[in-house]
């Protein structure tokens, strides 16, 4: 018996002339997703992906779960695959799902016919195979409305498939349709799910960080790698930068007044941010900043923010209350990461009362009386460290 996994499309499906570029960009993803666990067989017809492995000792259990985290599919499902002849379906059925039958008590039976040319029409597919399956288990009862188990069968272009229900997938739209952005990412909780909210929306992400030694740690930059390594599950291979920011840091502390200290260095790290998105041709910068959530996070912040270079700033997590924020990384497995109790440089150096509502009169006359930053700036961005981040990689520290 071979089996097989279908990823329905979703969003993408909707994308007009558009939609082969989508599916070489989602074909793309899951041939490199699964590339260390076998060779499979990959093609997409009918909104569908067939994902067919091609030997047997492939771990499928591994190949599904990785799956369901690539963006630009709603739902898949593990399925056994025959030929589209009535004979082979009913064998197949209780080959496949003969064992889940004899623990239960109800079933029903689904069918789709996307190939119409099978002589046998839906309705007359579900009653026959759902006879042919009572009959090796007259125990079981159909129930139509609450069954244990759905059994679907398709009949597609290239052959007939029997699975049981389906799992949601990943949603959204496959990563790098919507071009290319740098995710700020800190060592806290919302970065990483902006993350994913953007990645989701098609973006190809990188991730860019900025630590302060001594004042940081190692074991927070490593923290910022296992969070980049969690989050490529489902964005693929990216590259962490690693930006030396204790002198451009240290420079405004000693240099403008405290209570616009953290605005002052927002500035500076989107600035950087920019520079070094500029050098790969990143079109965006993304943070996890939610409305209201700190100082530095108030409208007359955040526009002063904004206000420090020119890439669009994309902040999914605006609209989202913490505990949606912590919801979300619970569910994409970066909660666990985040809480380690590190020092982040966001958080050195900062002052008892921030202001608020800083105007950017009163910031840009603050930059003003720093004629060195820009030196700094500059430096900073030139010294980067690139640490590649491969699926399944351990940090090498
Ligand atoms: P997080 O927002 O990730 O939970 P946080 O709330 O401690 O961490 P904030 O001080 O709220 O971080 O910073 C807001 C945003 O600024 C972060 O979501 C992140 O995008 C960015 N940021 C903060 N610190 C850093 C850093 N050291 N390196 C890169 N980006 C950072
Ligand atoms: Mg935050």
């Amino acid at each position: 018996m071979k089996e097989i996994i279908l990823a329905y499309q979703g969003e993408m499906t909707l994308k007009g002339l558009n939609r082969g570029t989508f599916e070489a960009k989602l074909s793309k993803a899951i041939r490199h997703r699964l590339e260390d666990l076998g060779e499979f067989k990959i093609r997409q017809a009918q909104s569908t992906v067939f994902i067919q492995p091609k030997s047997d000792d492939i771990d499928m259990d591994e190949a599904f779960r990785r799956i369901s985290k690539i963006f630009g599919i709603v739902k898949l499902s593990r399925a056994a695959v025959c030929d589209k002849d009535f004979d082979s379906i009913c064998a197949t059925a209780e080959a496949y799902l003969g064992q889940t039958l004899r623990g239960i008590k109800t079933f029903k039976v689904e069918a789709k016919r996307s190939d119409k040319t099978f002589p046998m029409k839906s309705p007359e597919l579900c009653r026959e195979l759902g006879a042919f399956l009572l009959s090796k288990h007259p125990y079981l009862r159909v129930d139509v409305h609450n069954p244990q188990l759905e059994i679907m069968v398709e009949i597609r272009d290239f052959g007939a498939y029997i699975h049981g229900p389906k799992v949601p997938g990943a949603g959204g739209l496959p990563v790098g349709t919507s071009g290319r952005a740098l995710n700020l990412l800190s060592g806290g909780i919302d970065s990483p799910v902006a993350a994913w909210c953007m990645a989701r929306r098609g973006l190809a992400l990188h991730h860019i960080h900025f630590a302060s030694p001594p004042y940081t740690s190692l074991r927070a930059k490593l923290k910022v790698v296992s969070l980049a390594r969690l989050i490529s599950e489902y964005t693929g291979n990216c590259v962490l930068f690693v930006v030396p920011y204790t002198k451009p840091q240290e420079y405004i502390r000693d240099n403008a007044p405290d209570v616009l200290f953290t605005v002052l260095m927002r500035r500076s790290m989107l600035r950087i941010a920019k520079r070094v998105a500029d050098t790969t041709g990143m079109e965006a910068l993304v943070t996890g900043e939610s409305l209201a959530q700190v100082a530095s996070q108030t409208l007359p912040a955040l526009a002063c923010t904004d206000a420090a270079q020119s890439l669009p700033v994309l902040r999914p997590c605006i609209g989202m209350d913490k505990t949606e924020i912590i919801a979300r990384s619970r569910e994409i497995g970066t909660f666990e990461t985040s809480i380690e109790p590190y020092e982040d440089c966001c958080t050195i150096f900062t002052p008892p009362h921030p202001k608020t509502r800083p105007s950017l009169e009163e910031i840009e006359a603050a930059e003003a009386a720093m004629p060195g930053l820009e030196e700094l700036e500059a430096e900073a961005a030139a010294n980067v460290e690139k640490i590649p981040i491969h699926i399944g990689d351990e940090p090498e520290f």
